[in-house]
């Protein structure tokens, strides 16, 4: 057997038992599916591609935002999130959900602002969704998030975007992960007299992913590029000096989905790993 078909049947629920806190090759998961709680290998790869994003955010000034695990659900409602995504994200108690994704925290902390130039945030945490089925680290209902997002000036944000799209597939290659950057189907945040065309059209411009090959024929989602133009900026109020909304991009990076595809490409042994920047 191939290394690639171990590491499919290894994270292919049912096809073998996670149970247990240890396993031969110490990457010890959690028998869910949608949760993980992950040791050995595994969580290496978690600190080491954290490690990697964020010095990809600096090499844009990017400030770190620390952020809790749940937002207000106001937040949520101002951004449309709910229309945009029913039954997506997860509620906790009254006030807040858990975070469906990391850049409403920068909505929120700039609400209100008038910027005077560009600003670059970098978030990274927990995010939680309901999906319709779960797999190990390729789809769960709790993973890890890390975010680049851009606003202000609506060139410097899609160059910004542009920018990050070419620096993430350099770094995918480097990595020996291969794949293609697409548009996205999800038309997404984008203002209404828009939304009917890109419904329309099936394909937004705004949205590019980067899919990682993972089988024959299945390709992995391990980053999207997202342009918002002026969607949250005129939502949470952000505006520039003429006081009119800012554009937004985000850049949004899922941690376990990079450990699977890495994982996939190159095996559980390290010692056959191509160097990975820590
Ligand atoms: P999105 O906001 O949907 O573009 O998601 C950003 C990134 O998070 C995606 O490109 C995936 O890499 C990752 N992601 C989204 N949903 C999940 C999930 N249920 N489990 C693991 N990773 C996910
Ligand atoms: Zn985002």
């Amino acid at each position: 057997m191939g290394k690639n078909n171990r590491i499919e049947n290894l994270f292919s629920a049912g096809t073998l038992s996670l149970g247990g806190n240890h396993t031969p090759l110490g990457y010890l998961i959690d028998e869910q599916s949608d949760t993980l709680r992950m040791a050995g290998i595994v969580s290496d790869l978690l600190l080491s591609f954290e490690t990697m994003f964020t010095k990809l955010s600096r090499d844009h000034q990017a400030q770190r935002i620390a952020a809790p695990a749940v937002i207000d659900t106001t937040v949520l409602e101002r951004a449309e999130y709910f229309s945009s995504f029913p039954d997506t994200a997860m509620p906790l108690g009254d006030r807040w959900h858990l975070n469906p994704a990391m850049c409403y925290h920068v909505y929120q902390r700039y609400e209100h602002t008038t910027l005077s130039g560009n600003v670059c945030i970098y978030v990274a945490g927990q995010s939680f969704r309901n999906e319709r089925s779960y797999a190990y680290l390729r789809r769960m209902g709790n993973f890890t998030m890390a975010e680049i997002v851009s606003l202000g000036d609506s060139r410097q944000v899609e160059s910004f975007r542009t920018s990050l799209l070419l620096e993430v597939a350099r770094l995918a290659e480097k990595l020996g992960l291969r794949g293609s950057l697409d548009r996205a189907r999800d038309p997404f945040f984008v203002s209404a007299a828009n939304r009917g065309k890109i419904v329309r059209q099936k394909l937004s411009p705004l949205k590019f992913e980067l899919n990682i090959r993972v089988g024959k024929r299945e390709r992995l989602a391990v980053a999207s590029f997202n342009n918002h133009q002026e969607f949250f900026g005129s939502r949470f109020h952000i505006v520039d000096p003429d006081d009119l909304p800012v554009h937004s991009a985000c850049v949004a990076f899922g941690i376990e989905r990079w450990i699977y595809a890495y994982l996939y490409h190159h095996g559980l042994n390290r010692k056959n790993w191509p160097k990975i920047a820590i």
